[in-house]
């Protein structure tokens, strides 16, 4: 090993821990007896505990070398700036990087310990709202398994995203104090805690040198404290670092306030350094414009810029024009940390004493942006008033970086007012707004969008100034999802059939999985028969599931139609729900001709303020009790809406979903993951031509994909002239389903409460154009029936949905930032 001559790591080097099934267990049971103070039978809680210790003493020999590694002196290092991880459990997964699962399960069994009842136990770390959270999660995931030196530096919430209840229909929210019973994962770094400003008011002087230099002055700082987590990569004793931050107060108290005999109010002002860790903003997909969040902002950028920092000087670094931005890339995702800009700026200006030119050199070479949505009611705007209280030397620095870019605009284009306006950092109108967005392209060297079309449609829209200023920085990198937890360790049936058949390379190399492409040659019909009772096997676990939770009957053998996303207009949960009515319509008509016993389930959190997300959540349920307790449906139909929908649910529903729902207005959805987790578990898409769908479509061939509806261009030509009645009158059907829930036939004892949905379908102003894709939907789920009452022939459909699932791991993504973007050498290229 190259740093063997490193004395401290030399003397730092310990044994890995034996890892047969008696020694676990032996372990299992010292913790649970000596460290834990419990005895068998105790409640189940301490067994999970017992066991996360167990498993976390096996992480920390390979963390540490891990360390060791990547604090080599000219180490280049990227760092994973998100606002959201959504992580999930821990234990499971660990379980299957380290290739324990086995063993602890025999060790378990010795002391009459059930693995299954264990997991269940531990909360999941649902520190993210959806997508882009959960994407931050499976990088770090890969990125360990890839052995690339990339650090994830994000907030430790005291409390995660809400846990959804269902009260009547309505969607209930109630905090979600994950860490209440501690948490096994976490080990506190008080060493590596930083101070971070806010407030107060900057001041010019002259330094030594007579250099006219700004400070920060009478600011109330917060303590940033780092919380480590341990990302182990695949069986590969590599152990990155995810790092959370928590704020907490300064030691220093107002002495005035002290003297003055104001005890309890002197220490209530601390209260309020500990409200910036203390909640995730629970919005998806649309900015929230809360002080405390811009707080929460500056507090993840200043903290992990400051950490960076005193990494690579601990490795004796100092000359930062040299070689900061050649060994540190700082990855942003989204526009939530891109305050980082100009915090990197203040630092090397104001702390470090480089020139504005040196310092925005350096910074302009080691940021990097991906934006994750066009919508624009996500596009981030903070009121200059805001910045100006609350980050005043931060104002001063974007306004100065504003001036120099404006310059180089107005020389590119001489005379073009309007394009300055428009890319200005800083939108005039009644309120001022610094535009995030606009920061993050001017600071990065790298600009991505998350899928194909995504990213086309940024240059040729959004960001097509900006494009035509810097082509060089634009470029794309498709998501994918980990196939260790969304495959191995959801789908561990599954996984041993296709090991069985292929080896179990696919796991560390998805592309693999194309070698089960021959067994879905008619031939081989015993294969699919075991896909087949593998797919239901999956179907019984997740019907136990909804009958526990929405206390609906799911027939496993009937086809599993799932929409799992967070609630919203643009993922048109409606569509889906028009489709029932429809078909319940059908049915009560007698039109069920080439009809398929079909059991749909709709699961998704609603942003607690997203008035028309709720009412979506509460129309579902009201149609659920109608069609569920309709006995003249028997069966042939079944809507369920699943509560609290987070991670350790989608590791339930994926195995078990036979049609996966990606029905988003085309043009909306920037890529998608949930479409990708459940093509790897075998199920088949019915979806538009929209985000990474297209690539799917692609991958899989479009005999094997239920492609419908309008295209992101026949949408965006649309849009002046949509006339939403015109496809009612022209179409039964949807005329019926309308009227049908206009009648009040699904809230009798509730009149009107859907009104207003239904008048936003009817809206010539729709952004999403619901009902102008409704037929072709209609159709295309005929078609969906057909393929159903082929058993065998989807079956084979689905085994090739899977073996040409192999792009869409994050092992694929991350080598593609690492070959584009980071430029970061593999600890296994040593
Ligand atoms: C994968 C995942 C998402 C993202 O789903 P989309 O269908 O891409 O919106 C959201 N939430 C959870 C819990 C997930 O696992």
């Amino acid at each position: 090993m190259s740093n063997a001559n490193n004395p401290d790591y030399r003397l730092m080097r310990l044994e890995y821990l034996t890892n047969d099934a008696e020694t676990l267990g032996n372990d299992y049971h010292r913790y649970l007896s000596y460290f834990l103070g419990r005895f068998q039978g105790c409640p189940e809680f301490y067994n999970y505990e017992a066991l996360a210790y167990t498993i976390r003493e096996r992480l920390m020999v390979g963390w540490r070398n891990t360390w060791a590694d990547y604090l080599e002196p000219g180490t280049r290092r990227a760092y994973y700036m998100s606002l959201e991880f959504l992580i999930g459990r821990s234990l499971s997964n660990n379980l299957i990087n380290l290739g324990l699962t086995g063993n602890v399960k025999t060790a378990l069994d010795n002391y009459c310990a059930n693995l299954e009842a264990i997991v269940e136990e531990e909360p999941d770390a649902g520190l993210g709202n959806g997508g882009l959270g959960r994407l931050a999660a499976c990088f770090m995931d890969s990125c360990a398994t890839l052995r690339l030196p990339v650090i994830g530096y994000g907030i430790r919430y005291e409390y995660g995203m809400f846990r959804q209840r269902i009260n009547n229909g309505y969607q209930a929210e109630d905090p979600d104090h994950w860490l209440s019973d501690g948490n096994p994962w976490e080990i506190e770094r008080p060493e590596y805690k930083q101070r971070i400003q806010f407030g107060g008011r900057t001041e010019r002087y002259n330094d030594a040198q007579g250099k006219p230099r700004v400070r920060w002055v009478e600011t109330s700082d917060v303590i940033a404290v780092p919380f480590d987590m341990p990302i182990a990569g695949y069986k590969n004793d590599t152990v990155n670092t995810l790092r959370l931050w928590k704020s907490s107060a300064t030691n220093e108290f107002d002495l005035q306030e002290f003297n003055d005999g104001s005890y309890s109010e002197a220490v209530q002002a601390k209260n309020n350094a500990e409200h910036i860790s203390m909640v995730l903003y629970p919005n998806d997909s649309s900015e929230n414009g809360k002080e405390l969040r811009l707080r929460q902002q500056y507090f993840l950028a200043s903290s992990s810029l400051k950490d960076a920092i005193r990494i690579w000087e601990a490795s004796g670094q100092t000359q930062y024009e040299r070689f900061f931005a050649a060994e540190n890339v700082f990855q942003m995702n989204d526009t939530h940390p891109t305050i980082a800009v100009a915090e990197l700026m203040r630092i090397l200006v104001d702390e470090k004493g480089l020139e504005w030119d040196a310092a925005w050199q350096i910074t302009s070479k080691c940021m990097a942006y991906t934006n994750h949505t066009l919508l624009p009611e996500a596009l981030e705007r903070w009121p200059v008033h805001l910045f100006e209280r609350l980050l005043p030397r931060l104002l001063e620095i974007i306004y100065e970086i504003n001036a120099r870019f404006l310059t180089e605009v107005a020389r590119r284009w001489p005379g073009d007012v309007d394009r300055q306006r428009r890319m200005s950092l800083i939108e005039e109108g009644p309120v001022r707004q610094v535009r995030m967005a606009w920061l993050a392209i001017v600071g990065s060297f790298s600009i991505n969008g998350v899928a194909a079309l995504h990213s086309q449609l940024l240059i040729e829209g959004l960001f097509r100034d900006f494009y035509e200023l810097w082509p060089e920085k634009f470029n794309n990198k498709t998501n994918g999802v980990t196939p260790r937890r969304w495959v191995a360790q959801a789908n561990p049936l599954m996984s041993a059939l296709i090991t069985e058949k292929i080896g179990d390379g696919w796991v560390r190399d998805l592309s693999q999985l194309a070698g089960l492409k021959p067994y879905a040659e008619p031939a081989q019909r015993e294969f699919q028969q075991r896909w087949h009772d593998t797919k239901l096997a999956n179907k019984r676990r997740l019907a136990a599931l909804v009958k526990a939770e929405c206390q609906v009957d799911f027939d496993p053998t009937a086809l599993f139609d799932i929409q799992v996303k967070r609630i919203h207009e643009y993922k048109r949960q409606l569509l889906n729900l028009l489709h029932v009515v429809h078909l319940y319509r059908r049915i009560r008509l007698g039109k069920t001709e080439n009809m398929v016993n079909r059991c749909v389930l709709i699961g998704g959190k609603a942003a607690p303020g997203y008035i028309m997300a709720k009412r979506i959540i509460k129309m579902i349920n009201s149609v659920a009790q109608v069609v569920n307790s309709d006995p003249e449906v028997d069966g042939k139909l079944k809507l369920a809406f699943l509560p609290n929908y987070r991670v350790s649910s989608m590791e339930i529903i994926a195995p078990a979903a036979d049609l996966s729902e990606q029905i988003s207005t085309a043009g909306k959805e920037a890529s998608g993951t949930g479409n990708m987790k459940l093509m790897m578990n075998g199920a088949l898409t019915i979806g538009t031509y929209d985000g990474a769908n297209i690539e799917i479509l692609d991958a899989v061939g479009a005999e094997n994909f239920f492609l419908f509806g309008l295209r992101a261009n026949e949408v965006e030509a649309l849009r002046r002239n949509y006339r939403p009645w015109e496809y009612v009158e022209q179409d039964e059907d949807l005329k019926g389903v309308l009227d049908l829930i206009r009648s009040g036939h699904f809230n009798q004892w509730e009149p009107g409460i859907f009104d207003r949905v239904l008048d936003a379908l009817l809206n010539p102003n729709d952004p999403w154009m619901t009902l102008a894709d409704f037929r072709s939907y209609v159709a295309m789920q005929e078609q969906v029936a057909k393929a159903w009452q082929d058993q065998e022939r989807w079956t084979r459909m689905s085994i090739l949905n899977t073996a040409n699932s192999g792009f869409f791991s994050t092992d694929r993504t991350m080598l593609e930032y690492n070959q584009d973007i980071w430029h970061l050498k593999s600890l296994s290229d040593d």
